[in-house]
């Protein structure tokens, strides 16, 4: 499809697709920071090893595909490449660390999601990506990252 060079100034319709792509990477961004020490590093939820912000992933517990855990932060922790992508995400390990750190109740919770037919509009993708960003600004400049 060629792309036609409009000069008019009609407001472009925005896609969930390129939305989603722009809150995914925010949000990890989001998450990465949020659990970074006071040095930029994070510690792998499934089995601890410390890697810098840059470079450990956004793990969820919940597969990405299901939409009302994909943005949850209790579902979204640092991992480590070789948990998340090696190990599929180590699930029975981050069960283990959900129930841990928020209990029993909040992993059902989050279970339940599964079954969840949630969409998301374009609205409240604009509102998470915007946010999101504001918190990711918010605790650069509070870890001084
Ligand atoms: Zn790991």
């Amino acid at each position: 499809m060629i792309k036609s060079k409009s000069t008019k100034s009609k407001p472009k319709k925005v896609s969930i697709p390129i939305l989603q792509q722009l809150l995914d990477k925010i949000f990890s961004v989001y998450i990465r920071l949020r659990h970074a020490n006071q040095f930029g590093f994070c510690k792998c939820i499934t089995c601890g090893e410390m890697l810098s912000w840059v470079r450990i992933q956004n793990g969820h517990y919940i597969d990405r595909r299901h939409i009302a855990t994909r943005y949850d932060e209790r579902n979204c922790h640092p991992q480590c490449p070789r948990c998340n992508i090696g190990s599929r995400g180590n699930h029975e390990k981050y069960k283990r660390a959900i129930v841990a750190e928020y209990g029993v109740k909040v992993l059902e919770e989050l279970e339940s999601g599964k079954r969840s037919i949630e969409k998301l509009t374009v609205a409240d993708y604009q509102d998470k990506i915007a946010y999101y960003k504001a918190e990711v600004k918010r605790l650069k400049k509070e870890k001084g990252l």
